[in-house]
């Protein structure tokens, strides 16, 4: 337990389950002592937010698909009836088709590349926007990617180039709301077995892979994105804006 986000009210957007990142994240910004609150896509995903967060002090659980503005819009009117200041948003949501993440990047379908970039990047940008109008004492956002954004990495393919288009639309964000002392960061996160990773054709090799060559000689859990994502949405990083930092157990240093 840490007083890092006392009293500072913080959504997480994107857990699904227990092995999701950004539950590992959740764990985390509840012992740094913060007021949470959910949103969620799908009936499952509610039921497990609810059995996991059961003893944590009340939190506040929303609805909300970022493929629809609406919803979007409807989240945060439902996130200011309980907090009327928002000081955090980790924003951990992508998706991409099964059958885009194997092969070969050139045979991306129109409809795979604009689905993936709307859920896994647009929404951010969306996001961003809602969140600011609560942000009225500043903020920060945090958002998770992958190192698929800077080097091409094989299945990645399509949610690759999202999270380049992530990454930049990090830093605009970060340009465009920094006067108003609010901060975007992204996280560029080692693999960690999640339903999401699932997805990526040959993943376990993947996994095997990264092991063998990782700096720190292990993979990296969801907990030490979660501590990096406190850290980001503290004062301790309130000079740090439109970064992205890897939290990879050294991965991306190695060749
Ligand atoms: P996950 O499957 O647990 O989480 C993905 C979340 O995205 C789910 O909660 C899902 O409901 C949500 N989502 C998908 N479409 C949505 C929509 N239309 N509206 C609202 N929510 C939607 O997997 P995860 O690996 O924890 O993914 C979280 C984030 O971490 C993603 O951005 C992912 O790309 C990123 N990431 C994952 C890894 C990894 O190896 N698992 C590594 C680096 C970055």
């Amino acid at each position: 337990m840490n007083t890092l986000l006392k009293d500072k009210n913080i959504l997480i957007m994107g857990v699904a389950n227990k092995w999701s990142i950004a539950w590992g994240i959740a764990e985390e910004f509840n012992k740094a002592g913060a007021n949470l609150a959910f949103t969620y896509q799908g009936e499952r995903s509610l039921a497990n937010i609810e059995k996991l967060t059961k003893d944590m002090k009340k939190v506040k659980i929303i609805e909300c698909d970022v493929t629809q503005d609406e919803d979007i819009k409807n989240a945060f009117d439902e996130l200011k009836e309980d907090f009327d200041v928002l000081h955090g948003v980790v924003h951990c949501i992508a998706h991409a088709k099964k059958e885009e993440l194997a092969g070969k990047y050139m045979d991306t379908s129109r409809e795979g590349y604009h689905m993936a970039q709307d859920i896994s990047a647009y929404s951010l940008v969306v996001v961003t926007k809602y969140a600011k109008e609560l942000m009225v004492e500043g903020g920060s956002i945090v958002t998770l990617s992958y190192l698929g954004a800077e080097r091409a990495i094989k299945n990645y393919n399509v949610m690759g180039v999202a999270k380049a288009a992530l990454e930049a639309s990090t830093r605009y964000l970060a340009a465009d709301l920094g006067k108003e002392n609010i901060r975007v960061n992204a996280i560029s996160a080692g693999p960690v077995k999640t339903l999401a990773a699932k997805g990526v054709s040959d993943f376990s090799k993947l996994m095997k892979e990264f092991e063998e060559r990782v700096p720190l000689g292990r993979i990296v859990d969801a907990r030490e994105v979660g501590g990096t994502a406190v850290f980001l949405c503290s004062n301790l990083s309130s000079g740090i804006t439109g970064e992205v930092i890897h939290v990879d157990g050294g991965f991306s240093i190695v060749g």
